[in-house]
């Protein structure tokens, strides 16, 4: 767990009871009071736009403040792959789906992990947040719904914005800039969220800073942390999941602030345990976080692969050609350092589509001729060595596959497609490593969104949405669409149903 510095958090709160008592300066006083919002939204992403558009569509006075110099947060570069049961467009192509069948099959994916309050909330207001979208405008790409790019969904149910999760962006931003013309809303850029104020257990304001270093107090009836995950802090990345984060593929904002706040508050951390590596990343060194120089092709089922899987030791340690994803990524997740080599001969390079999404020939032949993570030898044992593996282990791994095709057994692995022995030299190895888009590490709250206490109590004025609840309430599995959909829903709900505006 990362310690939290209480220091500067206790000073502030006691001088918010100060201020209360009347202890502070007149002058602070003031200050205190005419900075006073019936919402604060702290970071103005995926889950922050929206609460901060829908909080504003009240008519009441609302404080979005972000970090980075602008909004749209992981907006940027999401696929905002969005799964929904019900919207328009599915309605559109005769697809008949409820959110109870969209619950299920999550329950499915996730063999039940997924945490059922948050996920039905979120399954049952998704086709609201993607028919909101849809009346804004918002355009899909051809032959969506379809039924996702991880773990296949029962139904067609994944809908993928043409221009990703950019078009999201573009459809939102002017309805905060009208927001903020109209006056009901004041968004605060290039200013971050540093403490909470509080008072008898109660979040009652929040401590801000802007980029030139200055700092206020501004009091709230609600503060909701839409602060994202910890994508772009490796400390805190690998303390709470346990590897790791090999490539920073996340927002470089996302420090994992809104996890900071919300345990210094009483909260507490929840799913890192759970955390589950995507199928796979080539990156340039061993110096985590790497640039990722590549991905492997992860459709299986497209791309039935010639090469074997070894883990660290040299051993496999699932069918290359599982048709789950799911199966496939729990596996590796499994695996040291979520780290393994797909290993191969002359033969399989002849004649077998390429390891690497989209590599030509001449790439490959580049990389074996001298990047550290491709390793080409004159035999296995060799090859072994070189790489870094075991090599009686590889070797008695390659073996053992080679013979089960010679005698037609059944695989060690269960693999079924076995075109060829590992067997012709020179001999191939390419490190890769399972990789993350999200925290699964992340507050627990209760239906409200209210963050909850260890005790299960809720917070009063402290709500959370987005990747700062963590992926792992969703599951121990990737599902479609279970990280952009449920921010923009609980964003959603949040400012227009769920904060309550008339707190003391
Ligand atoms: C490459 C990539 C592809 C993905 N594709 C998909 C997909 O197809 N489908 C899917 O469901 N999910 C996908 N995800 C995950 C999903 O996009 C994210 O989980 C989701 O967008 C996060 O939303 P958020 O609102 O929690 O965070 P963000 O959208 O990142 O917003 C958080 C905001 O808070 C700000 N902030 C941080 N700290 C502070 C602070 N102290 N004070 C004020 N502001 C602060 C940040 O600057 C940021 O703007 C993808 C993720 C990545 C990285």
């Amino acid at each position: 767990m990362p310690r939290i510095d209480l220091g500067k958090r206790r000073l502030l709160t006691s001088a918010a009871a100060m201020a209360a008592s009347g202890v502070l300066p007149t002058w602070r006083r003031q200050a205190l009071a005419a900075d006073r919002y019936d919402a604060v939204i702290v970071g103005g992403g995926t889950a922050g736009m929206p609460a901060a558009i829908f909080a504003a569509e009240r008519g009441r006075r609302v404080l979005l403040v972000e970090k980075a110099p602008l909004l749209g947060g992981t907006l940027d570069r999401s696929g905002a792959q969005t799964t929904a049961a019900g919207t328009v467009f599915q309605k559109k192509l005769g697809i008949k789906d409820t959110w109870q069948d969209h619950y299920n099959d999550i329950m499915r994916i996730t063999r039940n992990t997924a945490e059922p309050i948050l996920t039905k909330l979120w399954t049952q207001n998704a086709a609201d947040s993607l028919n909101w979208l849809a009346g804004l405008g918002l355009k899909l790409v051809d032959g969506s719904p379809t039924t996702g790019g991880h773990e296949p969904l029962l139904i067609r149910r994944a809908h993928h914005p043409v221009d990703r999760a950019r078009q999201v962006f573009r459809l939102m931003e002017p309805l905060v800039k009208k927001a903020e013309a109209a006056g009901k809303l004041e968004v605060l850029l290039g200013t971050k969220a540093v403490d909470l104020i509080m008072d008898d257990g109660a979040v009652v304001g929040l401590v801000i800073e802007d980029d030139t270093g200055a700092v206020r107090d501004v009091m709230a009836k609600n503060v909701v942390l839409t602060s994202g995950g910890c994508m772009a802090n490796p400390r805190m990345f690998q303390e709470l999941h346990g590897v790791p984060l090999h490539c920073m593929l996340g927002y470089p904002f996302n420090h994992g602030d809104g996890l900071i706040l919300g345990q210094a508050a009483g909260g507490f951390l929840k799913g890192g345990d759970t955390y589950c590596p995507l199928l796979s990343h080539v990156l340039d060194d061993d110096q985590v976080p790497s640039k990722s120089i590549g991905a492997m092709i992860p459709e299986t089922h497209e791309h039935p692969p010639w090469e074997v899987w070894v883990n660290t030791s040299g051993e496999r340690f699932v069918a290359e050609d599982h048709p789950s994803k799911a199966h496939q990524e729990r596996a590796l997740g499994r695996q040291t350092a979520h780290r393994f080599w797909a290993v191969f001969d002359q033969e399989v390079l002849e004649r077998s589509p390429p390891v690497m999404s989209g590599w030509t020939r001449a790439k490959y032949d580049e990389a074996f001729a001298g990047h550290p993570m491709f390793t080409k030898a004159s035999s296995i044992h060799e090859l072994g060595a070189r790489a870094g593996l075991n090599p009686h282990v590889l070797g008695a791994s390659l073996a053992d596959y080679n013979r089960g095709i010679a005698e037609g057994r059944t695989d060690i692995c269960g693999r079924e497609h076995r075109p060829v022995p590992i067997a012709r030299p020179p001999f191939y190895a390419i490190q890769l490593h399972g990789y993350g888009l999200m925290s699964w590490a992340g507050l627990a709250a209760d239906q409200n969104l209210q963050v909850l206490r260890r005790d299960r109590t809720p917070i009063k004025g402290l709500y959370a949405a987005g990747e700062v609840l963590g992926r792992g309430t969703f599951g121990d599995s990737y599902t479609n669409g279970s990280g952009v959909t449920p921010a923009l829903t609980f964003g959603r709900l949040l400012g227009q149903r769920i904060l309550n505006f008339e707190a003391a």
